[in-house]
């Protein structure tokens, strides 16, 4: 199995910083054994001007099958000998893609300590890989790479060189070239489409595969027209982790759409703070109806789920009540900017203490999120598909269990009275449902009645007579039957 990495440079820019960039001298020949066998790294060409590496796999045939990690393509029993007589030495394919992330871990990161400035900067590309199994043909080769930004060329590998009438073989040699991607794209590039175009992976598909799908993905997978098969295929057809997978793909292309949405309420914060005449905006009449509400409820490790830029986490920290304050979100941009926002690396360590952020998602229960006071759902649920919110209400009330949860949410009956809302139209693009007060409290009456929990409604904002408040909050409180068998229990 074999591919090259080639770049163009001038005496300023030299190609040889490619060795830089993969952490691998271009002087030295160097070896890396992997669990399928023997890596090597070398540089057929180092110049200033051509710098070209190689990644050859000498794959271990034996060792593969030993490991019972080298089952034949649909693992028949009669495929034993298929084992050890397969493509697998030749062709380019997922354990390739394996060794790729061993052998330039960093690179595919985009660390480089001696040179940092490298990373971020595209380079000319050209990478070759001869023989690469492509279930799909050169068309879906293409139709994987071209999205990304890569000229692609595919041609089809014969069956046999001497008998062309045999027609060609599965294999294709690729070329892609770029002046527009970083390495580290590159390789993330490479390291999910390899296996997606091999389409059988050689090793078992852990749950786990998924956090690598999508740590490779950033920044390109969820814009992807093929996510969908590049998704299944990676992840082996395994359909519940395929699901996972899309899901939270998903969480982060909304989550991403909700940043302007969160960017604008911030600006509205901002204006009030120099206007007095102006009416107060909604954004900060539900934060102090939140506020004031955790205060009734005594609570002093509160969680804020699904806490975007951290407005919120923000008001919490203001107030020594609160000693204990966990963000958390789906998307990690949106913790990024949280963790600026509240300067997390230049805080005391006595206030840094007190806050955390997280990255998860509602919609799976997490043990992190057990134990606390109260839990704070402030414009969230209505972010989730309606099939997915019992499974936030098991992860929240059937599991984490605050004492008490404060949720938030538009009562689309006084979508009216806004007036740039055309009629029908919900308040964000990526708002799922809006619900009327009844809907809003049918719901949360059942919930409250599925957990042992109490539950009463506040207005948010100008309560119109006819059509209501703009925002609906429900404030939940644990039972006392329910606190009490539950202190009985741990007792
Ligand atoms: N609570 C904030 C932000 C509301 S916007 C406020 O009141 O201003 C909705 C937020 O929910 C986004 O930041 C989005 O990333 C997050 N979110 C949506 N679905 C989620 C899920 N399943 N798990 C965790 N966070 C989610």
């Amino acid at each position: 199995m074999f591919l090259t990495i080639s770049t163009t440079g001038t005496a300023e820019r030299p190609a040889t910083d490619l060795g830089f960039l993969l952490h691998k001298h271009p002087d030295n020949a160097q070896a890396f054994s992997t669990s399928y066998g023997t890596a090597h790294v070398l540089y057929p060409e180092a110049s200033a001007e051509r710098c070209t590496a190689a990644l050859l796999l000498e794959v271990d045939a034996v060792a593969l099958v030993r490991r019972g990690k080298g089952k034949g393509r649909g693992g028949a029993p009669d495929a034993a000998l298929a084992q050890y007589v397969n493509d697998r030495p030749y062709a380019a394919s997922s354990l390739l893609a394996v060794a790729l992330s061993g052998v330039f871990s960093s690179a595919m990161k985009g660390q480089c300590t001696a040179k940092p400035e490298l990373p971020a900067r595209p380079l000319p590309l050209r990478i070759e890989v001869p023989a690469l199994p492509a279930r799909g043909g050169a068309d879906l080769v293409r139709t994987l790479f071209e999205p990304l930004g890569w000229t692609v060329t595919v041609e089809p590998v014969a069956l046999d060189a001497e008998f062309p009438e045999w027609g060609d073989s599965r294999y294709v040699r690729l070329v892609l070239e770029s002046e527009r991607l970083t390495l580290a794209e590159a390789l993330r590039h490479l390291y999910v489409l390899l296996p997606v175009l091999d389409d059988a992976k050689h090793y078992w598909v852990a749950s786990d595969e998924v956090d690598k799908l999508l740590r490779a993905g950033e920044g390109w997978l969820a814009d992807h027209p093929e996510q969908k098969l590049i998704t299944s295929r990676y992840l082996s057809r395994r359909w519940s982790l395929t699901r996972a997978a899309m899901e939270r793909l998903e969480l982060v292309r909304l989550a991403e759409a909700d940043d302007s949405e969160v960017g604008e309420i911030d600006n509205a914060v901002d204006e009030e703070t120099d206007t007095e005449d102006k009416p107060v905006p909604l954004a900060v009449q539900r934060r102090d109806a939140i506020l004031a509400a955790l205060h009734t409820s005594g609570a002093g490790r509160v969680l804020d789920l699904g806490c975007g830029q951290g407005q919120l986490v923000q008001a919490l920290l203001k107030d020594t009540r609160f000693t204990e304050i966990v963000g958390v979100d789906v998307s990690m941009r949106a913790l990024t900017i949280a963790s600026r926002r509240l300067k997390l690396d230049r805080m005391g360590e006595r206030q840094a203490a007190r806050v955390k952020l997280i990255q998860g998602s509602l919609a799976y229960t997490d043990p992190r999120l057990k134990g606390y006071d109260a839990a704070v759902l402030s414009e969230v649920i209505e972010h989730l598909d309606l099939p997915r919110l019992p499974a936030l209400e098991y992860a929240v009330f059937g599991t984490a269990r605050p004492r008490t949860v404060l949720v938030t949410t538009p009562n689309v009956e006084y979508n009216v009275r806004w007036e740039t809302l055309p009629a029908g139209h919900s308040r964000h693009g990526d708002h799922r449902f809006e619900w009327t007060r009844e809907e809003f409290q049918g719901w949360a009456h059942a919930v409250a009645e599925r957990h042992g929990y109490a539950v009463e409604f506040t207005p948010v904002g100008p309560e119109d007579p006819e059509v209501g408040p703009p925002t609906q909050m429900a404030t939940f409180s644990m039972s006392t039957a329910t606190v009490t068998t539950k202190e009985e229990k741990a007792a």
